[in-house]
């Protein structure tokens, strides 16, 4: 069977009302560029769906692709036929010949007011057609195959195959955040349930040469190619860390490093957030996972920065977070064997519970503004698409 058109169905979408149509032009606009090098193809932009048609093209690199698309809930493939009872009936046993399975179900649609059949009459006018010519039955509760009947103005859709995508909102319709990049299993997650609610991000690095490899960014980049599937240009912002980073265990007690360090990265991230136009901040950090990530010490780290902090994983089990990676295909990349600044500089007795007042303290011993102001002068941009 051939299949003229593929449907996107998006289900999340439904719930928003008059931002509805802002959400369906985004997602267009981000299906459009996903499949740009698909020059045959045209598009239906619909209310409630989107239509790819496909003249002639194999659907399945194009499915594969829409599959990853945020925004997107369900994909059927569907045949275009005019609307007619008998083409219909036709159409409709083709398709289920080629089916699999012992149950069916047919459903359908009539938004073409003017066709002179309701739903019901075209489900009991089908149905009979697939029972006497095949070995199909009914299952009205758990069928094999949905055979979904739609008459719309412009003729019929049909599809007996509807493949689940990834959900989400369309990126783009949810503005920006600066994403805190680290190269480790979590952050990498962060971004993509962050891109998934619609936000495009901007990512930050923190890079501490010599302490940290030059393989850092590899990696990082390498990451962020497998993120392009959501995102199709992603800028990777490197700051350069390691002065602030020395200067900090020049001055702190060991126990308070971490804490005045990630305040540093805050203050960057909020810095560099300010500059991009960017309306939040958000990380890897999950609640209780080390350290720097009790709720005591995230109070006193995030006093720095006045943008919202979005922390995607902070109530997430690590098991869970590993089985996300593993998914989106960072897990293996996030695995090979690195040092970050973290790690190098890990102190022996990092606080659990610091205090604002210490870390006060030790932070006027030193001309910090400057030196991130200096940092920011410095960062390097690396684009991935
Ligand atoms: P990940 O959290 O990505 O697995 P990690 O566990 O080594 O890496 P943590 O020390 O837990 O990182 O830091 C918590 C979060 O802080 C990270 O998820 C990341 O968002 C951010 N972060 C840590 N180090 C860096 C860095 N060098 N550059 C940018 N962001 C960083
Ligand atoms: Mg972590």
């Amino acid at each position: 069977m051939k299949y003229t058109s593929i449907m996107v169905r998006f289900g999340e979408l439904s719930t928003k009302g008059k931002n509805k149509k802002d959400f369906v032009n985004m997602l267009a606009r981000n299906i459009k560029h996903a499949l740009k090098s698909f020059i045959s193809l045209t598009y239906d932009v619909l209310y409630d769906h989107i239509y790819v048609n496909l003249h002639d093209e194999d659907y399945e690199p194009i499915l594969n692709i829409l599959k990853d698309i945020s925004g997107i809930q369900a994909l059927s493939l569907v045949i275009k036929i005019e609307s007619d009872i008998e083409l219909i009936k036709k159409t409709a046993l083709m398709l289920m010949k080629e089916s699999e399975g012992k149950t069916f179900k047919v459903t359908c649609k009539r938004s073409n007011k003017r066709f002179p059949l309701i739903s019901d009459e075209i489900i009991r006018q089908v149905a009979p057609v697939i029972l006497k010519n095949t070995t199909f039955k009914v299952d009205v509760h758990k069928p094999d195959i949905k055979l979904a009947i739609e008459v719309r103005d412009e003729g019929t859709y049909l599809s007996t195959k509807t493949v689940l995508a990834s959900g989400g909102y369309p990126i783009g319709v949810a503005g920006k955040a600066v994403m805190m990049l680290s190269g480790g299993i979590d952050s990498p997650v962060a971004t993509y349930l962050l891109m998934k609610r619609g936000v495009i991000v901007e990512c930050i690095h923190f890079a501490s040469p010599p302490y940290t490899s030059e393989a850092v960014i590899d990696k990082l980049t390498d990451i962020l190619h497998e993120l392009n599937r959501y995102q199709y240009k992603i800028r990777l912002h490197i700051v350069p860390f390691t002065k602030i980073q020395t200067k900090i265990y020049e001055v702190a007690d060991e126990s308070y490093a971490i804490t005045i360090m990630r305040r540093m990265m805050y203050r960057l991230a909020n810095a560099l957030a300010d500059k991009l136009n960017c309306l939040a901040i958000a990380n890897g950090e999950s609640i209780g996972q080390v350290a720097s990530q009790t709720l005591d010490s995230m109070g006193v780290i995030e006093k720095v920065a006045s943008l919202p902090i979005i922390r995607p994983l902070a109530v997430m089990d690590k098991l869970d977070i590993i089985k996300i990676a593993k998914q989106i295909n960072t897990y293996d990349i996030s695995i090979r064997p690195y040092e970050d600044c973290c790690t190098i500089f890990a102190p022996k007795n990092p606080k659990t519970k610091p205090r604002l007042h210490e870390v006060l303290f030790y932070e006027e011993k030193f001309d910090f503004a400057s030196l991130i102001k200096e940092a920011l002068d410095k960062i390097k941009v690396i684009t991935i698409n």
